[in-house]
């Protein structure tokens, strides 16, 4: 658990997190980078589209204006002559003359036409004139009826008598010498007039452009068939938002005719109730953007791959140090616990725990010189358990060895000082170095340990002493250290010596030697 929370990572070394956030740095300052200049080029492709669309539709917006102004001019001049050389003149081959000159100046226009008061027909460029043919039912006859102002009269597309095409009709109002209403004066333009013209420009197959009047008929559109010519759109955001705030503009909608979005220009005729609209297909302008900014795109995707491949190799370089690392610092750990088993397992007894012989042995070394030192006296006790041939042969040796951890574990809990030492000195034998201490303070630890083995109350039935229970005896040396080279061995013997007294006396007993 704790292994695999420490697992190696390349996050895990200062050098792999450097790495990571610096790669992390350049791919998110790539994308934000091209980003950003992508994002900035479709903008700009945007605004130059609104402003071209603009520009399309104020220029479309002037040559409409054109093309109706010299029908107004034609027809204001053919009321003038009517004006001031009667309703006589009408009839004349000179007259019907000039309005087919007049006529034939002006391209856009598919006929001249004079109605009398009740919407007959007195004159018209047309050759062939519908039998009994009478206007009067038509909606501009109608409007000039009606309406005393001289002012010019666009109305919605018709279909006309005399051609059968498609006509915006034009016309201005016959008033008599007593201001009667005396007739109608008529100007025909010809949809396909428009439609010619739109027809120039190269547009894509969804642009648009279309000619449409202030209350939002539609006169003509591109590229929509003939079916919407005067379908109303007046909810179309181009009257609802644009032509609300400005006569010229642009903006994008989505169009209320099909549903696709375009980049719109808008421009209002000074003159007349039109507005003529431009719009480019906002899908075709992507497509096309696309197409201009593909090559980049993938250019930098390649770039922002080679980052990436260039950062995860780098970082699995990394891990690889850093996984070689970790496994170098586990195995110097493991090492070191190995070492410190070894060394203990050289200085500790393994049955008892206590220190073993060669501990002992050293200790008692050190601690006879610094006594030397510092003049002062040490004391040895050596012990050893009575009868344990018999305890063994008893009990058995497994026995044997768990009474041998309950003596040593029993001389652990002897109130000692942190300077004295307990050790086993081999077998059943065990030995405790007492540094700085006198006679009388080392009997009377030799009599503690004496009575803890006692109470310890171990049943040995084979023992010669009479509680049954197993006993040690003790042999106890004091002596001032002179620092000579075999103290060790003198301090040994003198204490074994005083325990062999102690097992000759009757065991179970201290025994000291001075
Ligand atoms: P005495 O009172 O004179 O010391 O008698 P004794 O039987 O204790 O002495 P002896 O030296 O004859 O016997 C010592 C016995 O201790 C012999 C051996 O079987 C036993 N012994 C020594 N080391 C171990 C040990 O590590 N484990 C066990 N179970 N017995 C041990
Ligand atoms: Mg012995
Ligand atoms: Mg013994």
């Amino acid at each position: 658990m704790l292994k695999k929370l420490f697992a190696p990572s390349a996050l895990n070394s200062p050098l792999g997190r450097s790495a990571t956030f610096f790669f992390v740095l350049i791919s998110l300052a790539v994308l934000a980078t091209n980003g950003w200049t992508l994002w900035g080029s479709w903008q700009k492709t945007l605004e130059g589209t609104k402003s071209q669309s603009r520009n399309l539709s104020v220029s479309l917006a002037r040559q409409a204006e054109d093309t109706f102004l010299q029908a107004e001019i034609t027809l204001a001049d053919v009321v003038r002559d009517i004006n001031t050389r009667g309703d006589a003149i009408l009839t004349t081959p000179i007259f019907r003359q000039q309005l087919v000159d007049r006529y034939s100046k002006l391209p856009q226009l598919r006929g001249l036409f004079v109605y009398d008061a009740k919407g007959n027909w007195m004159v018209t460029t047309s050759d062939k004139v519908p039998a009994g043919a009478n206007n009067s039912d038509r909606e501009y006859f109608i409007y000039h009826r009606n309406h005393t102002d001289e002012l010019v009269h666009i109305g919605s597309v018709v279909r006309s008598r005399s051609s059968g095409d498609l006509i915006i009709p034009v016309s201005l109002r016959l008033t008599d010498a007593n201001g009667n209403f005396n007739g109608v004066a008529l100007a025909t333009i010809s949809i396909d007039y428009f439609k010619h013209f739109y027809n120039y420009y190269e547009l894509g197959p969804h642009d648009l452009l279309g000619l449409i009047m202030t209350d939002g008929t539609l006169l003509y559109v591109r590229p929509f068939p003939d079916s919407v010519i005067n379908k109303k759109f007046s909810s179309s955001p181009l009257f609802t938002e644009g032509l609300k705030t400005t006569d010229s503009g642009s903006a994008i909608w989505r169009s209320a005719i099909d549903g696709v979005v375009r980049i719109y220009g808008y421009s209002r005729l000074k003159r007349y109730p039109l507005v003529v609209s431009a719009g480019y297909s906002r899908n075709e302008i992507w497509q096309q953007w696309m197409a201009d900014h593909i090559v980049d795109a993938v250019l930098n995707i390649l770039l922002l791959l080679v980052i990436l491949t260039m950062g995860i190799s780098m970082l699995r370089q990394v891990k690889t140090n850093v996984k070689n690392q970790f496994e170098l610092t586990h195995i110097r750990d493991e090492l070191e616990m190995i070492n410190h088993t070894l060394q203990s397992l050289a200085l500790v007894d393994g049955l008892t725990g206590l220190a073993n012989r060669r501990q002992f042995d050293i200790f008692l070394k050190q601690s006879l010189r610094a006594a030397s030192t510092a003049k002062q006296s040490l004391s040895l006790l050596m012990i050893d358990i009575d009868f344990f041939k018999g305890y063994n042969d008893t009990y058995g040796h497994v026995a044997g060895d768990e009474c041998l951890k309950r003596v040593g574990a029993a001389f652990k809990h002897l109130p000692l000082r942190n300077t004295d030492l307990v050790a086993r000195y081999g077998g059943e034998e065990f030995a405790i170095v007492l540094p700085a201490t006198s006679t009388a303070a080392a009997q009377q630890a030799a009599l503690n340990a004496l009575n803890a083995i006692r109470q310890l109350g171990i049943i040995h039935e084979a023992t010669a002493i009479p509680d049954k229970v197993v006993t040690i005896s003790v042999g106890v040396y004091t002596a001032f250290a002179e620092g000579i080279s075999d103290e060790a061995e003198r301090f040994k013997e003198n204490a074994d010596q005083a325990l062999y007294d102690a097992k000759r006396n009757g065991r179970n007993r201290i025994e000291i030697k001075v």
